[in-house]
């Protein structure tokens, strides 16, 4: 099976997984006994942090929080910050931040704005910015958007934020970046989301990373771990599993980076362009080749790319109900019903062969031909 949906979730690391089984059969200890085996613990979940932040922050300016999954780490963070007023974000997010948005509504806390799009899936920053006003609390972009693969500048984009209102708190979802693309946090962040799935690790484990001058309410309350900021035993051996996958994929990231993105072109250079239209721009991330068969249906054709051994994804809600057929972001992006109708997310990982991309290229254009063929 050629699998080019990694950015729905990527095979875990099992060298990573190996490293920290030990954390199963052996150190299996609650990190808040306070007996040593629990206190040593909880030394290592200190250096799993400062592994994790270190990559991307500067640990005097920032600290990083465990959570269950991306998921929460935007919740957390938007249900935090995002105050009376307005909160803005893009009309890009994944829905662990547009549906976060649009709840603030219904519980009546602040008046959510969404900024449109350039075709390419980036933020338009002109607009975002004219919907900041002295009355906004959060703003939040995403870093690289998970459908089309864009990546925003979003400590150009946090810079300007502040410029015009220096009280909002800014949040990146950097879930589809983190291990994937160069990048360190700017002054102007505030709260940065990561997921361990996307690049190695395992379901279920997160983290968010924030400024520590930023006084984080606790979200979930109990035993105080955390800091207090997130009570639940911590999920130690997904935990250390996570940062054993961060570490191989932070290893390789720039060759990593270099090779995914020729692996990108050459699949989009085999694809029959009489079939296929690139939505993806050649300036997103690597990890992601978003095209359309305008006219044929991306689900029908998942289908039978799956009946031939070739695992993608498409760009609709994966809904039957007609009012989510359409990916919402490819619309925002200002392509038709059509094109959305047809979209499939080609989707990479470090572990992704030449191989399978050549193979990937003939099952498309195979299939597409075929389809092409029977709605004639
Ligand atoms: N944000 C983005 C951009 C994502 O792609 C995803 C997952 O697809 C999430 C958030 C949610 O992460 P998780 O699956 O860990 O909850």
């Amino acid at each position: 099976m050629i699998y080019l949906d990694n950015a729905a979730t990527t095979k875990p690391s099992l060298a990573a997984f190996e490293r920290a089984k030990v954390y199963v059969t052996e150190k299996y200890y609650n990190p808040s006994g306070m007996y040593e085996e629990g206190f040593l613990l909880q030394g290592e979940l200190k250096k799993a942090r400062s592994a994790l932040l270190s990559k991307i922050a500067d640990e005097s300016a920032f600290e990083l929080v465990f959570t269950s999954c991306g998921t929460e780490s935007d919740n957390q963070a938007i249900f935090s910050f995002a105050r009376r007023g307005n909160a803005v974000t893009t009309m890009g997010e994944h829905s662990a931040v547009a549906a976060a948005f649009h709840e603030l509504k219904t519980r009546g806390v602040a008046e959510p704005r969404f900024a449109p799009l350039e075709k390419d899936g980036r933020v338009n920053v002109d607009k975002l910015l004219s919907l900041v006003d002295d009355k906004t609390s959060f703003v939040s972009v995403m870093h690289v958007n998970n459908e089309i693969g864009a990546i925003n500048d979003v400590n150009r984009i946090a810079k300007l934020v502040k410029q015009k209102n220096a009280r909002v708190i800014f949040h990146v979802d950097g879930v589809q970046a983190y291990g994937k693309i160069p990048y360190k946090l700017s002054k102007d962040i505030d709260l940065y989301s990561l997921s361990a799935h996307k690049i190695g690790g395992l379901k279920g484990v997160g983290a968010l990373i924030k400024r520590k001058s930023l006084l984080l309410p606790a979200y979930l309350i109990g035993g105080g771990q955390e800091s207090g900021r997130r009570s639940g035993t911590e999920n130690v051996f997904g935990i250390m599993q996570f940062v054993y996958a961060a570490e191989e994929k932070f290893a390789t990231l720039k060759e990593d980076y270099a090779r995914l993105t020729a692996y990108r072109e050459k699949l989009w250079e085999s694809l029959d362009q009489a079939v296929y239209t690139r939505l993806s721009s050649d300036e997103g991330t690597p990890y992601i080749l978003s095209v359309s068969a305008k006219g044929l249906r991306g689900e029908i054709l998942l289908h039978m790319a799956n009946d031939k051994g070739l695992i993608v994804g498409t760009g609709s809600a994966c809904s039957s109900n007609a009012k989510n057929r359409y990916s919402k972001v490819i619309l925002a992006c200002g392509h038709d019903e059509k094109t959305a109708d047809g979209v499939l997310r080609l989707s990479f990982s470090p572990e992704t062969t030449e191989e399978d991309i050549e193979k990937a290229g003939e099952i498309l254009n195979e299939i597409g031909r075929d389809l092409s063929k029977r709605m004639r």
